[in-house]
């Protein structure tokens, strides 16, 4: 579950931020194509947590579509899969967004 690592990176840089204050909340943009399930994060962010100062923030998950191009059509599409043509039927298309996962806001109680 390489999620663990994931919510071990999230942790790291809100507890850097936060310097030793609790923290109430904790939002992350997870892009659809970032292969990063949600409800394995939630539960690596409640162990990752316990005992810190991020043990009562409460983890919003935002979810962020896919976005690509296609080079032959032009079209823009969203896309919930790397593994899917354009609905062109092109596989040469360029993924615009939805690969990352990045800490959006957190709150300081
Ligand atoms: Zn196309």
């Amino acid at each position: 579950m390489h999620e663990l690592g994931i919510t071990e990176n999230i942790v790291a840089i809100v507890r850097g931020h936060a310097r030793g204050q609790p923290v109430t909340r904790v939002a992350v943009e997870i892009g659809r194509l970032a292969a990063v399930a949600p409800e394995a994060l939630r539960f690596c962010f409640d162990v990752c947590t316990r005992g810190t100062e991020l043990e009562n923030a409460r983890l919003e998950i935002i979810d962020v579509p896919g976005l690509r191009t296609c080079r032959d059509c032009g079209r823009e599409t969203e896309a919930d899969d790397l593994l899917a043509p354009c609905p062109c039927g092109s596989w040469n298309t360029r993924t615009t967004r939805g690969t990352d996962l990045r800490v959006k806001e957190m709150e300081i109680a």
